[in-house]
């Protein structure tokens, strides 16, 4: 074939957690939304905050020229100041604005960050079970993606484990907490020993291993605390977004983070910029640049996702299901009543309820129940829970 074959791959093959969705939206059609309990997508279901409405109405006052002209290539500097104020408020940190990259989303923040590190050959880690992109972005970067489980028992990073798997090629380790699609938040211990692993391993091969930490979920979490990486690790990037905490996942907006504390800060910050400009990501939504300014520091709503969560935990554990308790995002991790998570998945798919199976994030015998959905889809899916539970009795 003369076009890429790595690219019409991807192109040719669905995404999985697509394919359920799309599965789900047309059962809806054919038996009533309110017969399909889909828990398949991470589509926030809290509205954006009100405040996201009255920024893009001001920004709308601004001369057409000036509001849809290009902005440069890393966003406004008015932008990136806001973030930086912000994070220095909130972690008593001193990142300049030129340390941020506004990005179309973590998506972009991902692919960019990896294109300014990766050359071919080298290894990514990753910890299983993982949000599926992972593997294409690390594959686009030249890279191989090597997935370390977690710890099964409570999904904390297997900090020997990623310790085993570290070799001459390891450019990166990649981290994501509060996590898709296990819900865990890594606490500090975790992340401290995970540092001393990537300090000890740079030292012993004479080169540096960057932690990736994708933080989407940062502000979603249930009383748990999420620690700042870079304070624990100083080769952290962060890749970050607005697509959970302000529901702004159609809108494209975030940024990435090479702290000044980043020993290769100096040479990081213009790669960022040229992995930007090599994949034609410059200049991140003008629009939403814009409403940063005024809405970087809007909190994020997470009280229909608690009221979820419980109704959720508290359902499925009286039925007598097995899962990991969310500490954050909104997923639930459960295991499935038989070794195979797509043949549980199929029976649960019989019953109208629509989990994803754990196959597509790089493990088996689990499903990921997705709770970023209304109230009444939670409660009005436990006979159906029950009835799945019931058949494998
Ligand atoms: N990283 C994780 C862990 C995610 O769950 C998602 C989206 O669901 C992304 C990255 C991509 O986020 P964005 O929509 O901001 O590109």
């Amino acid at each position: 074939m003369s076009i890429n074959e790595q690219s019409y791959a991807y192109g040719a093959s669905k995404s999985s957690i697509r394919e359920i969705a799309a599965y789900g939206a047309a059962r809806k059609a054919q038996i009533g939304a309110e017969n399909v309990y889909d828990f398949s997508l991470g589509n926030p279901s809290v509205p954006a905050p009100d405040a996201v409405r009255d920024s893009i109405a001001h920004a709308l006052t601004l001369p057409a020229t000036a509001l849809h002209g290009y902005t440069p290539a890393n966003g406004l500097p008015a932008a990136r100041e806001a973030v930086a104020k912000s994070l220095n408020r909130r972690f008593d940190t001193a990142y300049d604005p030129s340390d941020l990259y506004l990005t179309c989303g973590a998506a972009a923040s991902i692919s960019i960050v990896l294109n300014a590190l990766c050359n071919d050959g080298d290894q990514v880690i990753v910890i299983a079970p993982y949000f599926p992109e992972y593997a294409v972005f690390i594959q686009n970067a030249g890279a191989e993606c090597v997935e370390v489980m977690a710890d099964e028992t409570n999904f904390q990073i297997d900090v020997a484990a990623v310790e085993a798997a570290i070799t001459s090629s390891t450019k990166a380790v990649m981290i994501d907490s509060p996590n898709n699609p296990v819900g865990a938040v890594y606490a500090r211990k975790n992340l401290e020993a995970l540092a001393k692993v990537l300090s000890t391993k740079s030292i012993e091969f004479g080169q540096p291993i960057y932690l990736i930490s994708d933080e989407p979920y940062r502000e979603i979490a249930y009383g748990v605390e999420v620690p700042w990486v870079p304070d624990i690790y100083d080769r952290t990037i962060v890749c970050y977004s607005y697509s959970k905490s302000l529901s702004l996942p159609g809108e494209r907006i975030g940024w990435v983070l090479v702290p000044g504390t980043n020993p290769e800060h100096d040479v990081l910050v213009p790669a960022v910029a040229g992995a930007g400009r090599k994949m034609g990501f410059v200049c991140a939504p003008a629009l939403f640049q814009r409403v940063l300014i005024d809405c970087v520091d809007e909190p994020t709503n997470i009280d229909a996702y608690a009221r979820n969560r419980k109704a959720l935990t508290e359902g499925l554990s009286r039925i007598g299901y097995e899962f990991v308790e969310p500490q954050g995002a909104f997923y639930l991790w459960m295991r499935a009543l038989e070794p195979d998570a797509n043949a549980f998945f199929e029976r649960a798919k019989s019953f109208e309820l629509l989990p994803v199976p754990s196959d597509s994030f790089g493990c088996t015998g689990w499903v990921r129940v997705g709770y970023c959905v209304s109230y009444d889809t939670i409660v009005n899916s436990m006979p159906a829970w029950q009835a799945l539970w019931d058949s494998y009795q």
